[in-house]
């Protein structure tokens, strides 16, 4: 009922906002009111979501009775003996971010640090539809659940209180945020947890989650994708998000201080060309 009353609220804004957005003084609507929308609203992303975590499921059981199994290219030698972990990113894929999303769309016009540092300390992001059942399952099957996020450090009391309050339990040693340094890139954690861990499952939103080198041209991003097809929907769990990541950054050469207009310019020259 609660995450109702919260998407409810988010609808509610975003409606009130279009209205605005439809006027001679707002001539132009936010580029992420679709993708946005989608994620808060369709029945579709909840199925999309639902059925990720339902292949995450199934396939944790196959990997757990599996010793040679591990999830992560990083790890390599002698694993099957370890004990076993998932490795999973938070923002859309435990957490679900579109409120924050819908401000960006009606209030605020993009990302900031300053933003999404406000909304993360209200902790009251709902779980993405499937997430909390597959942790919990995995908990009781033994399995460590081990959070990589690129959220900062300075977020990590709001981001433990918002996963506690949705019953999901949070080791911090096991809370692997982002300090800017080399040691907190996805990849090398990967590298790391597989000294300790036989890694299961790897299981987000955005390439980086899943290998390396992925912040690259969106070609070469396909590419590594393709090359890796064997693992999607097995060892490589995908959530759908259409609002934000690096698909879009790579449209626009990962260039993050690039002014907003500049950046869709971009974006709709990348259509053109196609
Ligand atoms: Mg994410």
């Amino acid at each position: 009922m609660r995450v109702r009353l919260i998407r409810a609220a988010g609808l509610a804004a975003l409606l009130t906002s279009l209205s605005a957005c439809n006027s001679p003084s707002h001539p132009s609507i936010h580029e992420s009111l679709n993708a946005t929308l989608w994620t808060m609203t369709a029945p579709e992303y909840f199925a999309s979501a639902s059925q990720a975590y339902r292949a995450a499921r199934d396939n944790l059981v196959v990997a757990l009775n599996d010793p040679q199994w591990s999830a992560a290219i990083e790890q390599t030698g002698d694993y099957a003996a370890l004990p076993p972990a998932v490795l999973m990113d938070i923002d859309q894929t435990i957490l679900d971010t579109s409120i924050y999303n819908a401000r960006i769309v009606t209030e605020h016009g993009e990302y900031t640090q300053k933003t999404f540092s406000d909304w993360c300390h209200e902790a009251t992001a709902p779980a993405i539809p499937g997430a909390k059942n597959f942790i919990q399952d995995a908990l009781s099957r033994g399995v460590k659940i081990i959070y990589y996020s690129r959220r900062i450090e300075s977020l990590r009391e709001c981001t433990t209180k918002n996963l506690q309050a949705l019953g999901l339990p949070v080791e911090q040693e096991f809370l692997l945020l982002n300090n800017y340094q080399p040691e907190t890139e996805k990849a090398y954690l990967r590298a790391q947890l597989s000294d300790t861990f036989r890694i299961l499952l790897l299981v987000g939103d955005d390439l980086d989650d899943f290998v390396a080198n992925s912040k690259t041209d969106p070609v070469s991003r396909m590419a590594l994708v393709r090359q890796y097809h064997e693992h999607w929907g097995r060892k490589w769990v995908v959530l759908p998000n259409p609002m934000y990541g690096a698909w879009d950054t790579s449209l626009y050469g990962h260039d993050y201080g690039m002014p907003r207009h500049q950046r869709v310019d971009a974006k709709v020259q990348y259509l053109s060309n196609q």
